[in-house]
């Protein structure tokens, strides 16, 4: 029964997509650096060496947070910013605008945008490592105007208590230096449960709730208690509330390395690897292997394609971390949210239904070639037991091309992902040719459903727990049945501990997620029997709604609740 004070309390509600309860004070994202007015000129009166004066000054305002934010970071977090802190103490920048203001009155802000908009063109011209640097340079310089115009600067802002970090949404350029140990859980207006926020949050291990209208109207300094499997913000929360959060996080639940249902029938639980750096943890984490190994994560914001040596030495990474066990590479995946300059050449009206995936081969077939050589130099090199697929696989000519480059290289084990519908309901002829399917559910909802996996205002739609989504996920299963073939599901969806046990009822063989997600997805389905999996998935996929498939199966998983999931 809810006390008096918790029935007066206010309640913002939007979609858990990490699970886990934490509460803290909020702490909102600031709003991005704005442009400032063109051709914005000083008084006649003004005094041109001072205001040049003030952008150095700002400047190295701006290089002394950064050094200290670094300082404060570790891992990737540090790198980002100590790459950053250099770019700002790099005096081109500063000599430029200052030139700027002295030749044409620029006022200090404006001199600042524009010098930085010559440098990050003469950068993109001269392309590779260069070219790379250009996004460095424009986050210096919304610093160097933050500070002269006094606004906040950009980024996750810093604070020396654990907060709730509120935003509208959050970009891979701000996730990247977003500290663990102080952001106990994430807010966003906007999002859904594929979007960028979402994934971090459950990599990092971090409850949050994305589309929640009426996030960013929430007062800085506001007590809130965030529960990322219910999907609700609760303000104001009683003291028991928080204690009773505070005790679920401290529970530390571990996976022992074998996942199974409660009748013993084998489900390996592996993990995804983006950044070679991950896969030791996902190892020590009790990983049974790597069921999506995202080479494109090695080289996004390359400009030109890494040499087969670089390949190498990335993979190898990866395959060491897992001697003897299995390990799904798959091939690059560049286009719509995932941009590979070296691989993506024209802009499309429709990205996401574009020459992406496996389709930039058509072009660029060198690039898969050298990838291949490499995968299988690495796979020469170690003893981890090498899988390969392809995305975005739509037809069995695609999937019979792909087999024999793969076996021509003398990867033996070569198969596709499920991600396109019509792959699904080609499972059975794809799987004549292919050693296993593994299904991105990410795409697959996101083409099922002909919704945007970007847009936060389709997240009702763009959820695996869309009945029409399991039915393709159940189609390529019979495929794999009819073929004697293994199906796997790599997208977040198997990090969903109650969809988890869904798919496995629907007969899906491994389940590969976020390291993280392992001891709960474990636990869940340690809870179940095989049969209850399979009542389950009969309900899920008969429900009339992906709420309604959501409500019915966990109600029947009281393990959630005690666990709190
Ligand atoms: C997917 O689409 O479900 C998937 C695993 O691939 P990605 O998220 O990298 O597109
Ligand atoms: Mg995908």
């Amino acid at each position: 029964m809810p006390t008096d004070d918790e029935t007066q309390q206010r309640r913002l509600t939007g979609i858990g997509v990490s699970p886990g309860r934490a509460s803290g004070p909020v702490v909102a994202m600031p709003d991005p650096v704005a442009e400032p007015l063109a051709g914005a000129t000083l008084a006649p009166e003004a005094d041109l060496d001072q205001a040049a004066e003030r952008i150095a000054t700002a400047a190295l305002s701006a290089q002394t947070d950064l050094e200290q934010a670094a300082a404060r970071a570790s891992g990737a977090a540090r790198e980002v910013l100590e790459t950053t802190a250099m770019m700002a103490a790099d005096p081109t920048l500063v000599a430029a605008a200052q030139q700027l203001v002295r030749e044409t009155r620029l006022v200090p802000a404006r001199a600042v945008w524009q010098a930085a908009a010559g440098v990050i063109a003469q950068l993109a011209a001269l392309g590779g490592y260069m070219a790379e640097r250009t996004r460095d340079v424009a986050d210096v310089r919304d610093r160097v105007v933050a500070a002269l115009t006094g606004q906040a600067p950009p980024g996750v802002p810093h604070s020396d208590h654990p907060f709730v970090l509120v935003a509208a949404d959050l970009s891979p350029a701000d996730t990247a230096t977003l500290d663990p140990d102080r952001v106990v859980a994430l807010v966003t207006r906007d999002g859904g449960t594929t979007s960028h926020t979402a994934i971090l949050a459950r990599a990092l291990g971090i409850p949050a709730v994305v589309g929640v209208a009426g996030a960013t109207t929430v007062p800085p300094g506001t007590l809130v208690l965030v529960d990322g499997a219910a999907g609700t913000v609760t303000l104001d929360p009683t003291a028991e509330q928080v204690a009773q959060a505070a005790a679920l996080a401290a529970r530390v639940r571990t996976f022992d390395g074998a996942g199974r249902t409660s009748d013993g029938h084998r489900v390996p639980l592996l993990a995804n690897v983006g950044r070679p750096d991950g896969a030791q943890a996902a190892a020590d984490a009790g990983a049974e292997g790597v069921g999506l190994f995202r080479t494109e994560f090695c080289f996004l914001d390359r400009t030109d394609a890494p040499t087969i040596p670089e390949q190498v030495a990335q993979y190898r990474q990866v395959l060491a971390a897992f001697s003897g066990t299995k390990v799904v590479v798959r091939t690059l995946d560049a286009g719509a949210d995932k941009p590979l300059p070296f691989l993506m050449t024209a802009a499309e009206p429709n990205p996401a239904l574009g020459v992406r995936g496996y389709r930039t081969s058509w072009r660029n077939p060198e690039v898969l070639e050298d990838q291949l050589t490499a995968i299988a130099q690495a796979a020469q090199a170690e003893t981890a037991d090498v899988w390969v697929m392809a995305p975005m696989i739509a037809t069995v000519p695609e999937t019979t091309a792909f087999v024999e480059r793969c076996h021509a290289h003398g990867l033996a084990t070569a198969g596709v992902m499920v991600e396109v519908p019509s792959a699904a309901l080609s499972a059975g002829q794809i799987l004549r040719h292919a050693a296993f399917a593994s299904i991105g559910t990410n795409d697959l909802t996101q083409y099922a459903m002909a919704a945007d996996r970007m847009l936060g205002e389709l997240a009702p739609l763009s959820t695996a727990w869309q009945p029409a989504v399991l039915q393709l996920v159940a189609a390529t299963c019979q495929g794999g049945v009819q073929n004697d073939r293994p199906v796997g599901v790599c997208g977040e969806a198997a990090a969903d501990p109650a969809l988890a046990v869904v798919l496995v009822g629907l007969g899906v063989a491994t389940l590969s997620m976020t390291a993280r997600a392992l001891p709960d997805v474990a636990a869940v389905l340690g809870s179940v029997t095989l049969a209850t999996c399979r009542e389950l998935a009969a309900l899920a996929t008969g429900a009339d709604s992906a709420e309604a498939a959501r409500e019915a199966v966990r109600s029947r998983l009281p393990v959630l609740d005690e666990l709190g999931l």
